[in-house]
């Protein structure tokens, strides 16, 4: 799901130099269906999706006979469950790919999760239905899966804390003034990872790191303060558990996502990587700072929508993707994406043990409100 974006291209470079263990049966994306069908060629689908219908006369020709083609955002949640496949990779951007995310792991499929948007929305969802259907939420995300490694050196009631690492983004050492007028190519010029536009922007105003701590709390059933934002600007260090008896435990390597990609998907067997590593002869310090919530109160929301829980994180994701929107078009500078969120998020009655409908709801109704001060 999402097979031509970043985190997709990675996933079919690690699939493809794991050699026969894996057979790819479907891929799907939103819009582009030239890369579509080129990585049709390439992996001889059984079926394959594309979100945006008007595009599927544009991709028709250039597919195989043999390979089905599933237009409209249902043609996805109907590959998400195909009986062919049992491993399903979500790497939608956003909310977007929350629909199809459920429809796996209702289907009990194991799903390697880099689309965190979509626990942030509904963890409340999500993670009962997959104790029910026995699928597994395998992290994608680097420091989800760095946790997600260095937990099992302990039993999960000997875990004291987790320190989750941020690079700090384009703006680490930017002032607050500074920040209020960066341009949307500062944001995009992130220092140490390669992402697709959203997330890079979300690493900018460190609103990632938010969504990270709510995607932490799901996956690991912990409260949001055992839960340590930690500046790591070199990447090096994805994240690390400290357990009761003082031992902390960490989870290195280069930063490249096929590291991560490749160990969902092999988990619980590691196979050998196709990414580069770490040389320790070039290595001479790591460092790492406390964030500073002054000038990145995107953090600080982050705690606050995971400890209110309920409809909170619905609307704390949607209302950043419209106001990313409104930045990426030019409407509002940088400073204003977190404000925006805040002042949203701040209108909002959180409701308890939401149904998915009223989650729905909530994201829907954020981005109205968002799409409302713009206009005002
Ligand atoms: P991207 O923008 O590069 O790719 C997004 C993909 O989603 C594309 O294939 C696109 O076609 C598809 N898509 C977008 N809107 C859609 C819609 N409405 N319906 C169906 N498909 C749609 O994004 P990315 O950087 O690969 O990120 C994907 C997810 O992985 C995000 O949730 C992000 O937070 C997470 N993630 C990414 C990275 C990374 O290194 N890129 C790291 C950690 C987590
Ligand atoms: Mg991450």
């Amino acid at each position: 799901m999402g097979s031509t974006g970043s985190i997709g291209t990675s996933t079919l470079e690690v699939v493809r130099s794991l050699g026969d263990q894996f057979r790819i049966v479907g891929l799907a994306a939103n819009r582009r269906w030239r890369e579509l069908a080129a990585q049709c060629a390439a992996c001889h689908p059984a079926a394959v999706a594309i979100a945006d219908a008007a595009n599927a006369d544009a991709l028709r020709p250039l597919l195989n006979s043999s390979t089905e083609l599933l237009a409209g955002p249902e043609g996805l949640v109907e590959l998400a469950r195909r009986e062919d496949s049992d491993f399903v990779v979500a790497a939608i951007v956003g909310a977007a790919g929350l629909a199809s995310t459920i429809a796996a792991v209702q289907a009990g499929k194991n799903v390697g999760l880099a689309n965190k948007e979509a626990l942030v929305v509904a963890g409340s969802i999500l993670v009962p239905l997959a104790r029910r259907t026995g699928a597994r939420l395998l992290p994608i995300d680097s420091e989800h899966s760095a946790i997600f490694q260095a937990i099992s050196a302990g039993r999960r009631s000997e875990v004291h804390k987790v320190y989750l690492t941020a690079s700090g983004g384009p703006f680490r050492t930017w002032t607050a003034e500074q920040m209020a007028q960066a341009t949307l190519a500062d944001a995009l010029r992130h220092p140490t990872w390669n992402m697709g536009p959203k997330i890079t922007i979300d690493s900018a105003t460190m609103m990632n790191k938010a969504l990270e701590i709510i995607e932490a709390c799901w996956l690991f059933d912990l409260k949001p303060d055992s839960v340590e934002v930690l500046i790591h600007p070199e990447s090096i260090i994805h994240s690390m558990v400290e357990f009761c008896d003082g031992s902390v435990v960490a989870q290195l390597g280069v930063p490249d996502m096929k590291t991560p990609i490749q160990y969902a998907l092999t988990h619980p067997d590691r196979a050998a990587g196709c990414a580069r590593r770490l040389d320790f002869s070039t290595i001479r310090r790591l460092n790492f700072e406390p964030p500073d919530l002054e000038r990145f109160p995107a953090l600080r929301l982050g705690y606050e929508v995971a400890r209110a829980g309920g409809t909170a994180g619905a609307v704390f994701n949607a209302a950043n993707e419209q106001a990313i929107e409104a930045f990426r078009a030019g409407q509002i500078p940088f400073g204003r994406i977190v404000q925006l969120t805040e002042h949203v998020l701040a209108g909002h009655h959180v409701k308890p043990q939401p149904t998915l409908e009223q989650l729905l709801a909530a994201d829907a109704w954020a981005r109205q409100e968002v799409c409302a001060c713009l206009r005002d």
